[in-house]
């Protein structure tokens, strides 16, 4: 059986708690020889300051380049506020990305049906939801130059930020939705602003030529931005996998996220690119949700955003969508049952800690294994 080299990164506030759940989880899938695990674990964010005043150490990232995953919590808090701007938490979670390059934000966004009045949304809109968001991450107006505010003399300032993608960016991007698209539902939406903006005709050129060229069996439709975000709030179950640029994919990512209910529900994953030697490609998964410094340390945190990061590792990295399913069934017997943690708790039977939850989630596993 292949081991799989995870590191885990538990940051600061409640993602040491809920870090300590998936560590139940993966032993539980060693005990049972569903999966071999290497774990390293290692610093990241304001612990990291801590320890070696850097957001993640030399060492650290060296064991992050050498992980088959990173499975990563959250970084942040209060108690770093005043650290210098280089060294602040989230530079860790930044140069990781950077330096793996992890151009492919993964955010899937589905409703459980337990949950599903959790939702701001009426049940028979979101109940069943299963949509994916593909966010393109390294590219786009968060880091193309100019990127700048110039003084202009007069008593004015200006502030100017670039948009800018390359044709290999767009195409690469593209593949990633095209490629998930084939194993759910089979159908892409694309979206910018191609009616306002030079960087969305490029956009909608090479997603469209990239699609007739490899992807013809995948049903390919083109939504503007702005009308995107409306349809997502209208009728989201139209959509299987939309992909969009950095700044239209934070925005949107966010509105799918409230259609679920809770900050603590929801994984992610980043993805690089495939190594044409090896076959592996560099990939982090960590849930949306920041450290919540207001509930941390109480045990009380949702661990399901963290647990359903690493299910997409299962999926995503080693290829064991059965090990993936297992998990997300696991979660979604527990909820049915009625077992809610404190942040999702209308509709609950019984309310649960982290750990309890996490204990509750195994117990799933184990009882439909
Ligand atoms: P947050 O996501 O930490 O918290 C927002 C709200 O949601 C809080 O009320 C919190 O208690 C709740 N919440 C979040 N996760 C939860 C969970 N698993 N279970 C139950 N409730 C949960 O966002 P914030 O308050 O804006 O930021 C707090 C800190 O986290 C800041 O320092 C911020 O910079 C950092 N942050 C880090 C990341 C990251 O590490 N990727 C992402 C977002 C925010």
């Amino acid at each position: 059986m292949a081991t799989y080299k995870l590191l885990l990164l538990p940051g600061d506030g409640i993602g040491p708690e809920v870090m300590a759940e998936v560590e139940k989880v993966a032993a539980f899938l060693q005990a049972s020889g569903a999966a071999q695990f290497e774990i390293e674990r290692g610093l990241v964010g304001g612990s990291a300051y801590d320890a070696h005043g850097q957001a993640i150490s030399e060492s650290d990232m060296g064991l992050a380049q050498a992980a088959d995953a990173v499975i990563f919590g959250a970084v942040g808090g209060p108690k770093w506020d005043g650290v210098p701007y280089d060294v602040r938490p989230e530079a860790g979670l930044l140069r990781l990305r950077k330096d793996l390059k992890l151009f492919a934000n993964l955010r899937p966004a589905i409703c459980y049906p337990a949950l599903a009045d959790a939702s701001s949304l009426k049940r028979e809109i979101v109940e069943g939801l299963d949509i994916m968001i593909v966010r393109e991450l390294t590219g786009g107006v968060y880091f193309g130059e100019p990127k700048q505010i110039i003084d202009l003399g007069n008593g004015q300032k200006r502030g100017i930020d670039t948009q800018v993608y390359d044709t290999f960016e767009i195409e690469r991007i593209g593949r990633v939705a095209f490629e998930l698209a084939r194993k759910r539902r089979n159908k892409v939406t694309s979206s910018e602003k191609r009616n306002v903006m030079k960087s969305g005709v490029l956009w909608n050129e090479v997603i469209t030529a990239l699609h007739k060229r490899e992807y013809a069996d995948v049903e390919l439709e083109h939504q503007l931005a702005d009308a995107l975000g409306m349809q997502l709030v209208r009728w989201p179950k139209q959509f299987d996998v939309i992909v969009t640029d950095n700044l239209f994919g934070d925005m949107l990512s966010d509105v799918a996220a409230m259609l679920t209910g809770s900050l603590g529900m929801l994984p992610s994953a980043s993805l690089g690119e495939v190594d044409k030697v090896t076959g592996k490609r560099k990939a982090l998964y960590e849930p949306v949700h920041g450290s919540a410094p207001d509930i941390a340390g109480k045990g009380i945190a949702n661990p399901i955003a963290m647990i359903g990061s690493f299910a997409m590792a299962m999926r995503y990295s080693f290829g064991q969508g059965a090990i993936a399913d297992a998990i997300e069934k696991a979660v979604a017997d527990v909820l049915a049952a009625g077992l809610r943690t404190a942040d999702i708790k209308a509709g609950a039977t019984k309310v649960v800690s982290t750990a309890g939850m996490g204990d509750a989630v195994v117990a799933a596993l184990k009882a439909s294994a």
